[in-house]
């Protein structure tokens, strides 16, 4: 009996390959039309400029391992995420770094005073932050906050951040010294052919069959085992109620030449109902003198529909509630592993897609190698 794996982005070429490489039938399934889930990039038909198709993704890890992983299926060429945010009609530096603060209150101070300043602005009296906005007025203050943040994130997860979750702010680091680059792992970079063709190669090896366009609702066969990283709700065909996301809508805009000089902007002000605008040629420089028109997007956040592509997962206390019961009928089940970002129900980067997915391989192996079943 063969092995089926449900979903075509990270987690799921790499079991396949692991599965396939060691003698194993493997059956992989993408209700979408093409490869790697939302990491999926294409050329842009008009310009020819390669486009993240569901919004930039920048590979960043502190993981060797995984960052050893996707080198051996693709060139990724050195690339730093430079973030810039408009706020109230000015331009800064993200995430918080000196410039940024330096230039919000007009102050030229060095690291030691910028760290006393912020600290002085910065509510002490918050020592477990217990929701967004606590994290945030306990690490910058309540200026930087209503600046850069306030707007923001209420737009981009459609909540108040006293709502939210203190850890989607614990993603960005507030530096004292004048390096912006938005992430602090040492491994950086992106591919030069983009991610599909990462996926591609990591899924080119004999014994895998690709399905695309193919719902795992519509196969009728069974399994030796199916590893399912499609959303768990789903599986268990929302018998408990659907888990919420947010989904994006990218609004296209073609034009001459540089748009705006920077691969991503973001706007910070709720006026603007807009989260960010990317520029695609700026995600490989190495190759945009190539091309004299430019493609931007506009992200427009929103609540997910049953039909739209689900994004970030919204895990406020009901959702997490349901997840845990989706969690305990998932242990029930035998023959079925939920693995990555929607089948797991959790806001994960790339990197830590890969990791686990590494780490399932082993389990696997254990598994097998002594004789039991997955
Ligand atoms: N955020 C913000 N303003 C910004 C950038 C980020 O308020 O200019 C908040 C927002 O809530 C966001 C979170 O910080 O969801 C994490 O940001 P990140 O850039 O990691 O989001 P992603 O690129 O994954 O959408």
């Amino acid at each position: 009996m063969r092995y089926c794996i449900v979903g075509c982005g990270f987690s799921g070429a790499i079991l396949a390959r692991h599965l396939a490489t060691n003698g194993h039938k493997v059956l992989l399934l993408d209700e979408r039309d093409h490869l790697a889930g939302n990491c999926h990039t294409e050329r842009d038909k008009s310009t020819g400029i390669m486009v993240h198709k569901f919004g930039p993704h920048i590979f960043h890890t502190a993981d060797r391992r995984a960052w050893d992983y996707v080198q051996q299926f693709g060139t990724f060429r050195p690339y730093v995420n430079r973030v810039k945010a408009i706020s109230e009609g000015r331009v800064y530096t993200l995430p918080v770094n000196l410039l940024t603060i330096n230039q919000f209150f007009g102050k030229t101070l060095g690291p030691r005073d910028a760290r006393q300043f912020i600290s002085d602005k910065a509510d002490r009296s918050i020592v477990e932050p217990r929701n967004f906005e606590e994290q945030a007025l306990a690490m910058i203050g309540p200026e930087l906050y209503k600046a850069f943040f306030y707007g923001y994130t209420r737009k981009q997860w459609g909540f108040e951040p006293t709502e939210l979750p203190a850890a989607i702010l614990k993603r960005l680091p507030v530096r004292f010294n004048y390096d912006d680059n938005y992430f602090n792992h040492p491994y950086q970079g992106m591919p030069e052919n983009g991610y599909t063709s990462i996926i591609e190669n990591i899924i080119s090896v004999p014994g895998i069959e690709v399905r695309l366009g193919m719902p795992f609702e519509d196969v009728k066969e069974t399994f030796a085992h199916v590893f399912y990283t499609g959303p768990i709700d789903r599986y268990f065909n929302f018998r408990l109620g659907r888990l919420g996301y947010r989904t994006l809508d990218f609004e296209r805009f073609e034009d001459e030449g540089d748009y705006q000089g920077t691969a991503v902007m973001n706007y910070c002000d709720e006026k603007v109902p807009y989260t960010r605008i990317s520029e695609h040629k700026h995600f490989a420089p190495w190759e945009q003198d190539k091309f004299s028109r430019t493609v931007y997007f506009r992200e427009y956040s929103r609540l997910a529909e049953p039909k739209d592509v689900p994004y970030y997962p919204i895990r406020l206390v009901n959702e997490k509630r349901k997840l845990h019961e989706y969690i305990e009928l998932a242990r029930e089940q035998t023959g079925v592993s939920f693995l990555g970002r929607l089948g797991t129900y959790r806001y994960l980067d790339m990197d830590v897609t890969i990791t686990e997915a590494l780490n399932a391989c082993d389990q696997i192996d254990k598994l097998l190698g002594s004789g039991q079943k997955i």
